[in-house]
């Protein structure tokens, strides 16, 4: 990506082992995250351009002589983070904190909508799955690179647990995500607030029980009329804009949790007052998705949850430009690249 809406398909150098806990993948499935869309409507020109992309699963071509736990031929998932898996925060589970870590798709380290990318600090960073596994599970488990991880830790931010009324804020895939996650934590009210038509029958399907697309005011009195007037123990914000962060606040319940994972584009978070006088905790980041393969991936496994199903096209790197501009005109949920 060279500057907004400017996405090429350009040859590069190939990546190398630099330090000796690299790996390098090759690529089998990338994708586009909705958050690859704030730099795809914003970015500033730049003379040497980004290599996007930070979701992956692949195959390992080469290791450098320190990596001990993935080998050559593995079939690992890259989490959009990578980390040492050593250090006080990564113990702590929480990955994307890693004192040594960093994210795919920056200016400093390339991205995965590629045909390889190189793995830094390999051992902490990528989850081997051992054997190749079936085609037809490669969608889902390429959702535990991020958005299946993502909309796991929406819920858990937001203490969903068996019982609870949830409110999900944005039909996107880490929304959709955060709709099966909920689900799967016991949610007993899954409210979605999305007006998509494709993505809301997803998310009915994904165990949401209640559709509103209404927007601000008009969306909280909706919820409050379907909660009891109450609002819900449990909103995921799956945006990061003002106005869905000010509904989420105003739509939990007095001592409800938001959870949010929406990458935030604003400096202050809004709402301040009802969130205090209500006693609403509001709390997310970057998700540890590298924690949460784990926990997530047995379900995966067994046909539990089928995350895969926010993909909704697929493309060759050539279809990568095109595929940003589908996702930003809201023709395509999520788009899948197989290099
Ligand atoms: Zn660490």
């Amino acid at each position: 990506m060279y500057s907004a809406g400017d996405v090429r398909i350009e040859n590069v150098p190939d990546p190398q082992i630099i330090e000796s806990t690299d790996a390098v993948i090759r690529v089998t499935r990338a994708c586009i995250c909705g958050s690859d869309l704030w730099p795809y409507q914003k970015m500033e020109h730049s003379e040497t351009g980004r290599v996007m992309g930070h979701e992956a699963i692949g195959v390992v071509e080469d290791v450098g002589a320190d990596v001990r736990t993935v080998k050559r031929d593995d079939f690992v998932i890259m989490p959009f983070a990578f980390s040492d898996g050593t250090c006080v925060f990564c113990h702590d589970g929480l990955q994307t904190s890693c004192i040594h870590g960093g994210f795919f798709g920056t200016t400093e380290i390339a991205g995965a909508q590629a045909e390889a990318v190189r793995i830094p600090l390999a051992d902490g960073t990528l989850y081997p799955l051992g054997a190749h596994a079936d085609d037809a599970l490669m969608p889902s488990l390429l959702t535990l690179s991020d958005v299946m991880g993502t909309g796991h830790h929406a819920a858990i931010i937001a203490r969903v647990t068996p019982g609870k009324s949830v409110a999900v804020v944005g039909d996107g895939a880490v929304g959709l995500c955060g709709v099966i996650a909920a689900k799967r934590l016991g949610a007993e009210q899954i409210i979605i607030l999305g007006r998509h038509a494709d993505r809301i029958a997803l998310a009915k399907d994904f165990g949401a029980t209640n559709v509103v697309s209404e927007r601000g005011d008009a969306a909280v009195e909706r919820v409050r009329e379907l909660t009891h007037g109450y609002g819900v123990h449990s909103v995921l914000e799956c945006v990061g804009l003002e106005q869905a962060m000010n509904t989420a606040i105003s739509i939990a319940r007095p001592g409800g949790a938001v959870g949010r994972v929406g990458v935030p584009q604003e400096q202050t978070i809004p709402g301040s007052e009802p969130a205090f006088y209500n006693n609403v905790t509001v709390g997310g980041g970057p998700a540890p998705v590298r924690a949460y393969i784990e926990d997530l991936l047995p379900d995966v496994l067994e046909g539990n949850i089928d995350p895969g199903r926010v993909f909704d096209r697929t493309v060759g790197l050539d279809g990568v430009p095109d595929g940003y501009r589908a996702m930003n005109d809201r023709e395509a949920i999520k788009v899948m690249v197989k290099p």
